[in-house]
């Protein structure tokens, strides 16, 4: 093992001796979001002259600006909400007059989103990247024009270009439903309503299509999702775990059309007309709403980069191709996050972003994809790691299951929060770990043990031996781990 200050020295020695010419920087960076960030900081750290290209007026890309960190805060404090109204007399806590203050709950929003995206331009100081507030393009010779937003150009010249541009919302194909950010909303415009409206239609029962559902149910609206395939959750949830989670969305007062396939929207002077078809191809229907949000996914934002000049090729749905070291097909272009292939999550393309750097240097790259773990924002939350029941079958696998709910759970019954369950799958010869799935409290969090666990190989066992703190939500993934290893929780 390196130690780090040696590490530092053998990746700027080999980064030296295979690029000599002189240039502006070592590394330029185009996207300041959680991938180009994150590379870039790590760039530096590893000694490089680094500096970060973004358009927007703020650091931290699509996740931070429009993404995870507004819409988290939207949910937890929509939920903060709804216990206030229906849940905190049952415990004893009475709330005369609880009203809604959208305004003000849409201002800390904005603060959380102001202090971490200002957090990063102070981290870059620290670390002596560079902030280039601009437009960039790559041009013929590897350099990148960059159109400064205050005025001006500059050509920037580096050894080496990370694209980390990330993704856009995908419109509706064909026009058929057009973004007005007022009636008819991405989740761009959804994070930043105005009012509650009456009626929300959402199109797409996805990630998206769930969470800023769950955000404006609770804050009042009357939410309808219409989802074109049969499950909700987005295309990798276990089966069983988007059935539980959807009769408990239902139970909240989220109405599902499932199989149901929107094929246009219409402004009216009341609101939007939504036009569906039975996903099959057959009858239509029609529904009203005030507010339609189209939550169909993103794209990668690969337009207008000027990957054209220096030959850099996209895939069939535009994104750009990368090998194993996330070179393009150009060398020394490198790519990561939301515009390569695999989840369009941040963690991913932090992860990116760490590994094709020290990759640059001389490291060699390796991203388990199998160990980036899904959460699901809403109440209860939705988290997992590693493969499903249905992946499993399809594989050919031989696994074990172990389904621990949180019903006998002490800490989940001390807060009255016992919805949900945890299952753990294993290898039915050796045991070794395949997947986690969980719905419940706080799932998000206690999905990381899931996670260190699947990364370092563990069996069933190896969890189920693990001493876990008394009483936490985490007992029942040990639990769930005893079940599949030895086929008997204790406590269920
Ligand atoms: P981005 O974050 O999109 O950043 C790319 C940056 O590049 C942008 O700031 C853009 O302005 C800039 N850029 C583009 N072109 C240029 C150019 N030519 N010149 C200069 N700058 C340019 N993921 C999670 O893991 N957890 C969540 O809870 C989560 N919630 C989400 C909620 C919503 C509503 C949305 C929309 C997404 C959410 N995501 C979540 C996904 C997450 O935001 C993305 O996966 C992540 O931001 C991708 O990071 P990135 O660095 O690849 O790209
Ligand atoms: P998604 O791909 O997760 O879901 C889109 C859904 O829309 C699909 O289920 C699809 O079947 C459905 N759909 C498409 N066309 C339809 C139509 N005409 N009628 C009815 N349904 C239709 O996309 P998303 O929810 O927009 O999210 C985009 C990306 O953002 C995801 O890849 C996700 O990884 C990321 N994201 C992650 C988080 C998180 O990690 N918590 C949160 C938000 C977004």
């Amino acid at each position: 093992m390196f130690a780090r200050a040696s590490l530092k020295t053998t990746f700027k020695k080999l980064f030296f001796r295979t690029y000599s010419s002189t240039s502006d920087y070592d590394l330029v960076v185009l996207g300041g979001g959680p991938g180009g960030y994150v590379a870039s900081i790590k760039a530096a750290q590893l000694g490089l002259k680094v500096a970060c290209v973004e358009k927007r007026e703020k650091l931290g890309g699509t996740c931070l600006n429009v993404g995870c960190i507004p819409s988290k805060s939207l949910l937890h404090n929509s939920y903060l909400y709804h216990m206030a109204l229906h849940d905190l007399k049952n415990r004893g806590i009475e709330v005369e007059s609880v009203r809604l203050n959208l305004d003000q709950m849409m201002t800390a929003k904005n603060s959380s989103v102001n202090s971490l995206t200002s957090g990063i331009e102070m981290l870059f100081k620290k670390n002596k990247v560079d902030y280039i507030k601009g437009v960039g393009k790559l041009s013929e010779g590897n350099k990148l024009e960059v159109k400064l937003l205050e005025s001006g150009e500059r050509v920037l010249t580096s050894k080496k270009i990370l694209l980390a541009t990330g993704s856009e919302v995908s419109p509706f194909p064909g026009g058929a439903v057009e973004i007005d950010e007022e009636t008819i909303v991405s989740s761009t415009g959804a994070l930043a309503l105005k009012h509650v409206p009456e009626k929300l239609v959402v199109i797409g029962g996805g990630v998206i299509g769930l969470e800023l559902g769950s955000v404006w149910c609770r804050l009042g609206a009357d939410v309808t999702v219409v989802e074109f395939t049969a499950n909700i959750g987005g295309v990798n949830i276990d089966l069983d775990i988007s059935k539980t989670f959807q009769r408990m969305l239902k139970k909240q007062g989220i109405t599902f059309k499932l199989q149901t396939k929107v094929t246009r929207a219409e402004k009216t002077s009341k609101g939007v007309h939504v036009y569906m078809e039975d996903a099959a191809g057959g009858d239509e229907s029609t529904l009203e709403a005030n507010v339609v949000l189209v939550a169909v996914g993103r794209r990668p934002f690969s337009r207008d980069l000027g990957l054209e000049h220096v030959g850099i090729k996209t895939d069939a749905q535009g994104r750009v191709e990368v090998n194993d070291m996330f070179e393009t097909h150009c060398p020394g272009i490198y790519a990561i996050g939301d515009l390569i292939k695999g989840p369009m999550l941040a963690h991913k393309a932090e992860e990116e972003g760490i590994i094709c750097v020290e990759g640059m240097l001389g490291g060699s790259p390796h991203i388990d994809y199998n160990c980036v773990p899904n959460v699901i924002y809403t109440h209860p939350e939705v988290a997992w790691v590693g493969r499903t029941e249905e992946q499993l079958r399809q594989e050919g696998i031989d696994y074990k299951v172990g389904k621990f709910p949180f019903a006998a759970n002490s800490r989940a019954k001390t807060n009255d929060e016992t919805e949900g369950f945890v299952k753990f799958l294993s290898d039915k010869k050796t045991d070794q770990m395949l997947g986690c799935h969980v719905i419940g409290t706080n799932a998000g969090e206690m999905i990381n043990e899931a996670v260190l666990a699947l990364q370092y190989g563990a069996s069933g066992e190896d969890v189920a031996r693990v001493c876990h703190a008394h009483p936490t939500l985490a007992e029942a993934l040990r639990e769930s781990a005893l079940m599949a290893w030895a086929g008997k929780a204790i406590n269920y």
